[in-house]
């Protein structure tokens, strides 16, 4: 569950602020964000994942202040706890498919990684049709294939929510709706609420509820 109430955000360096009275989002819930480029969509995202802290107001998912955290645990919060996929992926060049799934494991030491996350990892590799090429390397994979590999990733966790930003922009539509399903079929059987930014007016049915950006009061100065 996402509770939102009346923040407030504005980039240090400015030009952008935006206001969000509330925005509710229960467990198992599928929202879609949709609205203009530069309207704010990726801001709420990173203030939802914690990476941005509101300047006022709160957002407490799951019972926790996540904007109060020190910024410590307000990582730690985000590595157990959500599942992000980002608009470029951010694969890392080094690593193999299966190594870039368990990145999160790798980085941070509140995760442990055992034969059960594992084989976790490596069934969802195959699932996603990506079992031939567990040991390749980013360069090595075409777009859809990447995309799948950050889903994949986002997932490995187990989070409690999951946050997408534009996860299928540039997909194929059988890519895009494989990768959708994986994320709606994740949100239905763990509960996890899933968030994600799309454009794409085709896909806005498989969401419950759909949050058009334009509306939220935001401020640009130029
Ligand atoms: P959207 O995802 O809806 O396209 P964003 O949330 O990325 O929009 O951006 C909202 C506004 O904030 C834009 O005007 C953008 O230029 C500005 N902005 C985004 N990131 C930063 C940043 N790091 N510093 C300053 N301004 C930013
Ligand atoms: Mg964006």
């Amino acid at each position: 569950m996402i509770q939102v109430q009346d923040i407030e955000f504005a980039y240090r360096s400015g030009g952008f602020r935006l206001r969000i009275a509330s925005l509710r989002i229960s467990a198992g819930e599928k929202v879609a964000i949709t609205g203009p480029s530069g309207s704010g969509k990726t801001t709420l995202l990173n203030l939802l994942a914690g990476v941005l802290v509101p300047e006022a107001g709160t957002i407490v998912i799951d019972g926790v202040g996540v904007s109060q955290l020190p910024h410590e645990d307000r990582q730690d919060f985000r590595i157990l706890r959500m599942g992000l996929v980002f608009q470029e992926f951010e694969l890392l060049e080094y690593l193999t498919v299966l190594d870039n799934v368990l990145l999160p494991y790798r980085v941070s030491p509140v995760l442990i990684m055992d034969e059960i996350v594992r084989e976790r990892a490596e069934d969802s590799v195959r699932d996603v049709g990506l079992g031939r090429k567990v040991k390749r390397f980013p360069g090595q994979l075409s777009q859809g294939e990447k995309q799948r590999v950050a889903v994949c990733r986002a997932l490995v966790t187990q989070p409690s929510l999951v946050l997408c930003d534009e996860p299928t922009g540039n997909l194929d539509t059988s890519n895009r709706d494989h990768i959708l399903q994986l994320l709606l079929e994740y949100s239905d059987s763990s509960g996890a609420p899933l968030v994600v930014i799309t454009h794409d007016t085709e896909l806005l049915h498989c969401f419950d509820r759909v949050l058009d950006s334009a509306s939220w009061e935001s401020e640009t100065e130029s």
